[in-house]
Formats: structure tokens, sequence, C-alpha cells
């Protein structure tokens, strides 16, 4: 695949590579027979240090704070996963500053309030996969999961087609979610 297809007058989302890919298709349901697959990953560089940068129209970065900042992943379990990464680019959770630790929790805490109150999620994975051999897809710079979960998202779909069925496109997300983050 490899193809976006997208409607006229849109733009399609530019791959950023804020995320770890899986074996799963995706179907977005806001742009009827659009159908996003495959996303090759750029060769050189760290998303996760080269995510901050980016201009806002292909930014995916919802929230900034002084050491960490939050960034949706575009490989989306549900719609919200959201990556709270530290800027500094180290693999493991016992290289950060105690300074650090205390951001990264308190902007994991802020996900999940803005979360709850613009999607009303019924509960949350999060976590850190440490390692690739723990399924990190970019182990080299530590990024903490937060994944909104809401009762039968995961139906039939993925486990038969292999396919999430995503109700709401990337920059719609991002746009909902920073809105509603606090100011710091
Ligand atoms: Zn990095």
């Amino acid at each position: 695949m490899g193809e976006l297809s997208t409607p006229p007058g849109d733009r399609p989302i530019t791959p950023v590579e804020t995320g770890e890919p899986d074996a799963l298709d995706r179907l977005w349901t806001p742009h009827r027979m659009t159908y996003i697959a495959g996303q090759e990953r750029p060769s050189t560089g760290c998303a996760f240090c080269r995510a901050p940068g980016l201009p806002r129209p292909d930014s995916l970065v919802v929230a900034r704070g002084t050491l960490v900042y939050a960034v949706l992943n575009l490989y989306p379990y549900n719609p919200g996963h959201l990556l709270v990464c530290p800027y500094r680019h180290l693999a493991d959770y016992t290289d950060l500053t105690v300074e650090e630790t205390a951001e990264l929790a308190v902007f994991t805490q802020t996900a999940m309030r803005v979360i709850r109150a613009t999607s009303s999620a019924h509960g949350f994975n999060i976590g850190l996969n440490q390692g690739s051999v723990a399924g990190a897809g970019i182990a080299a710079h530590l990024h903490q999961h937060v994944v909104p979960r809401w009762g039968g998202d995961a139906n039939f779909m993925p486990i038969v087609a292999r396919t999430k069925i995503l109700p709401q496109v990337l920059t719609e997300t991002r746009d909902l979610l920073s809105s509603a983050w606090p100011a710091s």
C-alpha cells in the first residue's frame, strides 16, 4: 500500500513517525473511502527528537512542558493515544532526572484528565516499553504510552480484518486535546 488518498481540498497528514508501527491497517472513518496503510518510516534521525521542532500543520504535538512533551501516536491503538516523551534523547527510565520523572508523571496525569474531559474514556492503558525486546518500536528514545479505552473498543475488527476503526483524524484529535490542555 503506502498510498494516501485524500479528498479534494484536503491535505494529507504528513507521516511524522511519532509512534510504533504495528501489523494493523487503519480505516479513517471521517473520510469515506480514505484508507491509510503502511506509512514508511524515515530512515534517519530520531522521531521523538524531531517531533517538537516540526511546524504546526504537520506536528502532532499536543502540549509542551519544560522537560517533557505530549504527542499523538501516528499509529494509535485508539483515538487520543498519546505519548509523553522527555525532550532529551535517552532510552532508559532510570536515566531520567528527578525533575524529568516528576514532569513525565504530571503530564501523564494531565493527559488522562484531558482525554476524560474530551472523550469520556472508560479506562486507560499506561506504560513504558523498555527496550525492543519489550516491544518498544523506537527503543532509543523513552516514551510513555497513554491509551484511552472504551468498553467494546477491542471488537472483532482488529482480529478478523486486522483493521482498526478510528473515528477521528489525527489533526482533529490534536486540536481537541491541545485546546483542552490546561496552561501550565
Ligand atoms: Zn531522540
